[in-house]
């Protein structure tokens, strides 16, 4: 049986820190599909096709990884793709309220998928993509906290 895992998130865009989690992911499970949601309540900066891109573009054809977009209910996505986890990034504490509620949640609408969070390395638990955006918003240098392709993304939309 392959072990398949569902990474979800808004990646608006993709950080440093989502790759971390990405990486260790990837040494625990067979397969991970990295799935895209919509988010419009969030007003995304990227849009769903931008972000999926900068994923793309970033990961290349790294093995065993898929990008998707994720349409609709999560525990739907992982049981129609057979997947038996959901794979979450636990920064700091500031995190767990919302991802316990998420996780027990899903657990209650989908019993055979299991949530599993991963803590990245220190020097990202600091690090998301509301601050990336609001750092590069105001003209500081975020080279260090995306990869090269997210920082090229964010000069062309804000030269816009
Ligand atoms: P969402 O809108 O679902 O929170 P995000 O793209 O902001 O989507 O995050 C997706 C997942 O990645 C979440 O579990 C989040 O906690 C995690 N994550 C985001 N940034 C980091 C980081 N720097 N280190 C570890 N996990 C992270």
């Amino acid at each position: 049986m392959i072990r398949r895992a569902i990474y979800p998130g808004s990646f608006d865009p993709v950080t440093n820190g989502h790759l971390d989690v990405i990486d260790r992911a990837r040494k625990l499970f067979d397969e991970v599909i990295v799935a895209v949601a919509h988010n419009d309540q969030k007003q995304p900066l990227f849009s769903l096709e931008e972000r999926l891109q900068l994923l793309r573009d970033t990961l290349g054809n790294l093995d065993h990884v898929e990008i998707a977009p994720l349409d609709g209910l999560l525990v739907d996505f992982a049981v129609a793709r057979q997947a038996t986890a959901v794979i979450r990034g636990l920064r700091a504490v500031s995190d767990f309220e919302f991802e316990f509620q998420m996780a027990l949640m899903n657990r209650k609408l989908e019993a055979t998928v299991e949530t599993i969070f991963l803590m990245p390395k220190e020097e990202y638990t600091y690090l998301s993509s509301r601050i990336v955006k609001e750092i590069a918003r105001l003209g500081g240098n975020i080279a260090e906290f995306v990869p090269p392709r997210v920082a090229e993304a964010f000069r062309s939309k804000l030269a816009k």
